[in-house]
């Protein structure tokens, strides 16, 4: 029967990482939410709408070509057939995603795609063959899959995140590097908790601290929450 696992947590907490590998170890497909809030603000961009137009952001989103790649070792992301994989990664969409993500029009259509990827999973499976997915983001434990099998809220302590994010981006976590990201980790995670709460676990969802971990040890601790 189909197995669900939502992840949610912070900037930097690892989740996209830990949740890829752990998708892998089970034979499930993974589904990056925050990467179609990425999505979302590069087609914007792209079309020219101001993101501060919110009626506008939505009408775009509603019509968003996006399709998700969701085998957990080679996600994809395509907006319009155009592999948008590194361009929403960049520091411009880092920077815009949370004045889409507050939209709560789009927050309802982008969850709406959310549930039936996941629903889609859990049943005949493009990836998975029904095997079920790996879902994580900022409100899948509490908003899109609530009904999880299981729900964790992947945490660490601000300076963990900090230089987490430094890494990936800059390639190294020296102070430069980590005051360079520390504006952008910290103000999305603000802005962002105006609409939605990942700081704090609601109830039956389980908290892994990854501040003292590595990757590895991480990947083990969500695995053994799993039960696996
Ligand atoms: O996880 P990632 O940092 O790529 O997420 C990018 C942004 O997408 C977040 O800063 C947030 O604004 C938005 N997001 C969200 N809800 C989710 C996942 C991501 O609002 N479930």
């Amino acid at each position: 029967t189909a197995f669900v696992v939502a992840i949610d947590g912070p900037s930097g907490s690892g989740k996209s990482t830990v949740s890829r590998r752990v998708a892998a170890a089970l034979g499930l497909a993974y589904l990056d939410t925050g990467a179609m809030y990425r999505a979302a603000t590069w087609w914007c961009l792209e079309r020219g709408v101001p993101l501060t137009a919110g009626p506008a952001v939505a009408a775009e989103v509603a019509a968003l070509p996006l399709v998700m790649g969701v085998d957990p070792v080679s996600p994809s992301v395509h907006v319009g057939g155009v592999d948008v994989g590194e361009a929403i990664r960049r520091s411009e969409i880092s920077a815009a995603v949370s004045a889409v993500a507050t939209n709560l029009a789009v927050r309802a259509e982008l969850g709406r795609l959310q549930r039936a990827a996941i629903a889609a999973e859990a049943d005949a499976g493009s990836f998975s063959g029904g095997r079920g997915i790996v879902a994580e983001g900022r409100d899948i434990t509490t908003v899109v899959a609530p009904d999880a099998d299981v729900r964790l809220l992947l945490t660490a302590s601000e300076d963990a995140r900090l230089a987490r994010r430094a890494r990936d981006v800059h390639g190294t976590d020296d102070a430069a590097a980590v005051h360079a990201t520390r504006d952008e980790v910290l103000r999305r995670d603000a802005d962002d908790s105006t609409v939605v709460e990942f700081q704090v676990a609601a109830d039956g969802v389980v908290t892994v601290d990854s501040s003292e971990l590595d990757l590895d040890q991480t990947v083990r601790a969500v695995l053994d929450v799993i039960g696996q």
